[in-house]
């Protein structure tokens, strides 16, 4: 036995899987098998009655009125803040902001942080490996600025090319954006050792965590990061929301991004005042209801363990790689299934990913197909898509069987 498959029996996925009603239904006639998480997680029962509640009982806007809804809904906005903190190991919680999600998370830092401290000559440093997400507003700020985008590339296996690394820092540099863990290879990132060698050179250094919160124990002030993005639905929380963490004295020192209601101190005609943090950065009504019910998201991954739920994932992952091993033609991109997430994303030679997704459908498996917003890493691979299986706590290895049998049978068709 694996120490992957030691951990997964902590795991106990009846219970787990009678928390989430969705997963009990049949697709085309068929269980579903949701294997589709790295696009989107399914939400526990405790999550649904979380949301429900706060629309029945306590919605109101929050940090606006002085009556007892909007009392009572902005002491549970703070408390889900709260449970943010903790769960990122933040300082203080000035330092969670709300976003809308990853990629609002990841604006606010480019533009705000970007506008103030980037200038003709600068380089970004991103990697290969990034989601659209974490490269496009990089673009955008250094069309703005005249700074400069370089990328440090990707072995075959996936990895980051860690020995490139030091050559392409240099006090050029100023900001390195780079995944703690990939949306397509799964590949778990050396964030701490990265932070260090940037800081090095004086760089800060943003992480997109959209695909490590919810696979792996976060700790930001162990990674000394500066930024750090996640999403709620890519976690067993809401969609529509997302959390920034970022230094206090980096957000302290960097302009708002969006302006409006809530993100002011003072305003007169032709000026305004930033509020102080976290609110300077909270323009216009939050995402109310789902920003309450995330601590419910919160809770729920700290009650099964960020640590079991990776080893379950990494148990899965290797049960994949085993039984597509001898698949004619198949292959797996990215690393072994203990340098991962639970990702398995592959391609077969002269068969499109978008027909396997299609015919596997049709035997209850979701999966994703197509470039999962990662254009410059599939050009890496020289394809131009790949088909994407990403299991989360809730999956089971007679799961990972139906997954695979599907393929078989779609190729047989297909090929
Ligand atoms: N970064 C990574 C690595 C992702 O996987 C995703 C979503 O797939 C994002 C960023 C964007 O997240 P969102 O669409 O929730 O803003």
């Amino acid at each position: 036995m694996t120490v992957a498959s030691q951990h997964a029996d902590k795991l106990d996925l009846d219970a787990i899987r009678a928390d989430f009603p969705i997963l009990h239904q049949e697709v085309h006639g068929k269980p579903l098998v949701y294997l589709d998480n790295a696009a989107s997680s399914q939400k526990p029962q405790q999550v649904i009655d979380a949301l429900r509640e706060v629309d029945e009982r306590f919605y109101a806007n929050v940090h606006r009125g002085g009556h007892q809804l909007s009392n009572e809904s902005t002491s549970m906005y703070e408390e889900s803040r709260e449970a943010a903190q903790r769960f990122l190991g933040a300082k203080s919680k000035n330092e969670v902001i709300f976003t809308y999600g990853t990629t609002s998370a990841i604006n606010t830092v480019a533009h705000a942080w970007g506008s103030a401290n980037l200038a003709p000559g600068d380089e970004i440093l991103v990697t290969e490996m990034e989601h659209h997400s974490n490269l496009v507003p990089w673009q955008q700020i250094a069309q703005l600025t005249g700074a400069k985008i370089k990328a440090l590339p990707i072995t075959g296996d996936g990895l980051l090319a860690m020995d490139e690394l030091p050559g392409l820092l240099s006090e050029r540099t100023k900001m390195v954006a780079v995944s703690a863990a990939s949306n397509v290879l799964g590949t778990i990132n050396p964030v701490t050792e990265i932070v260090r060698q940037a800081h090095e050179v004086g760089a800060v250094v943003s992480v997109d965590a959209a695909q490590a919160a919810p696979h792996k124990p976060i700790d930001v002030v162990a990674w000394d990061a500066d930024f750090v993005a996640l999403s709620a639905h890519k976690m067993v929380g809401p969609s529509g929301l997302g959390i920034l963490y970022g230094k206090q004295a980096l957000l302290e020192a960097m302009p708002p991004f969006l302006g409006g209601g809530s993100m002011i101190n003072t305003v007169t005609i032709d000026s305004f005042t930033p509020a102080l943090l976290p609110a300077k950065f909270e323009a216009g009504t939050p995402p109310i209801t789902a920003a309450i019910a995330f601590k419910a998201a919160i809770e729920y991954l700290e009650n099964i363990g960020l640590d079991n739920i990776l080893a379950h994932e990494q148990m899965l992952a290797e049960y994949a790689h085993q039984l597509l091993a001898d698949v004619p033609g198949l292959r797996i991109l990215g690393p072994a299934p203990h340098q991962k997430a639970g990702i398995v994303s592959f391609t077969v030679d002269g068969i499109s990913p978008n027909d396997i997704g299609m015919m596997i459908d049709t035997a209850g498996v979701a999966i994703r197909a197509g470039h999962h917003c990662a254009m410059p890493l599939h050009a890496r691979y020289g394809i131009a898509s790949s088909a994407r299986a990403s299991f989360y706590l809730y999956n089971t290895r007679e799961e990972v069987e139906i997954f695979v049998a599907a393929v078989r049978k779609a190729l047989t068709i297909l090929s």
